[in-house]
């Protein structure tokens, strides 16, 4: 069989093209527009997916060296994401399943997140655990078949990924900072400052007062000292990224023992953290664990992950039809 899946749940549009479980094409276009702004704008957002849907669309069949109408059905992501921006995915996967007639699939984008580990091999066996960590998710999810997930831990407050940017904003970085600090980190040392690990019930995870106690420590230095930053970036960076990294794992680590799981994956764009990678493949050594890291490219926001969890519900014929509806916020 052979999938068009659509992605266009935040500020990348992409299109991609799987047959029989293996991906083809996977283009992204990003959105540099709102780099100026600090942030993702989402009426920008929605403007620039109607620019690039089509394009990337036919990317994607060129590079796969398929007939468009060769394609079996379309899986689109039908949320969590922005609304405005999903619509622009949904509106044209609709219009594309009509006009070819051929079956429509929706597809949650945090299951696709973590569906992106049956891309390439090896992959996970159920049940695993899987930890996603995003620009607006932090979950721990037990996974146990491709459409039976259950959280059992996530954040009560910011997400992983929404640390890392408002620390870059803190730190004067641009938009969006996640992959800026992960690159100062690699030359600064991460024990030089010590910042509070948040104590949070069971496997629940809490980013605010993090960030509350960067903001305040910042401050305080440039009082004493107005070069501090200049002087200290990679220093701060890898002792913010050393403790973010730290949070995640050791809640990682407990949901592990507590489920008695050795198969541990991670996923979403903060999985392209490099301290996050190389501190799960330490502790996965000294607990004996399986891990499951995706390729970069499949770490943040991208369509092969959407085709990939449409090929698994195409073998279950599990459609929807002309009627769906995005949704801003969709449980699994
Ligand atoms: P969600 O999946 O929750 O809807 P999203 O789709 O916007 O949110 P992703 O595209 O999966 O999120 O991930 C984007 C996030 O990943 C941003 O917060 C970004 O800063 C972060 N990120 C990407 N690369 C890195 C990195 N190397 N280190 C730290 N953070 C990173
Ligand atoms: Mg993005
Ligand atoms: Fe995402």
């Amino acid at each position: 069989s052979i999938i068009l899946g659509i992605e266009s749940s935040c500020d990348e549009t992409s299109a991609s093209i799987c047959i029989d479980g293996e991906i083809l094409s996977n283009v992204i276009a990003n959105q540099a527009i709102h780099h100026q702004y600090g942030g993702v704008v989402p009426e920008l957002a929605s403007r620039v997916h109607q620019q690039n849907i089509i394009p990337a669309v036919h990317q994607a069949i060129v590079q796969a060296k398929i007939n468009k109408n060769h394609i079996d059905a379309v899986a689109f992501t039908r949320g969590p994401g922005l609304l405005g921006s999903l619509l622009i995915g949904t509106s044209f996967a609709k219009s594309f399943a009509l006009a070819n007639s051929i079956p429509l699939i929706e597809v949650n984008h945090m299951q696709a997140h973590i569906l992106a580990h049956f891309i390439d091999h090896p992959k996970p066996t159920f049940p695993f655990l899987c930890l996603t960590v995003s620009g607006g998710h932090t979950q721990i999810v037990l996974v146990k078949d491709y459409f039976d997930m259950q959280i059992v831990g996530e954040t009560l407050d910011d997400a992983a990924g929404e640390a890392f940017d408002k620390t870059a904003k803190i730190l004067n970085l641009p938009y969006p900072g996640g992959p800026l600090i992960d690159q100062h980190a690699k030359t600064g040392d991460p024990k030089k400052y010590k910042f509070p690990e948040p104590q949070i019930p069971e496997l629940n995870f809490s980013f605010s007062g993090l960030k509350t106690s960067i903001l305040y420590f910042v401050r305080d230095q440039l009082k004493a000292n107005p070069n501090f930053l200049i002087e200290n970036m990679n220093d701060v960076c890898a002792s913010v990224q050393a403790r973010i990294v730290s949070i995640l794992l050791n809640k990682l680590k407990k949901a592990a023992d507590l489920y008695q799981i050795k198969d541990v994956a991670i996923a979403g764009g903060v999985s392209a953290n490099s301290g996050l990678r190389e501190g799960l493949i330490q502790l996965a050594a000294q607990k004996n664990w399986n891990v499951f890291i995706p390729k970069f490219e499949y770490c943040t926001d991208n369509a092969a992950m959407i085709a990939i969890a449409g090929y698994y519900k195409y073998l279950n014929k599990d459609f929807v039809g002309q009627d769906v509806a995005p949704l801003a916020r969709m449980p699994f």
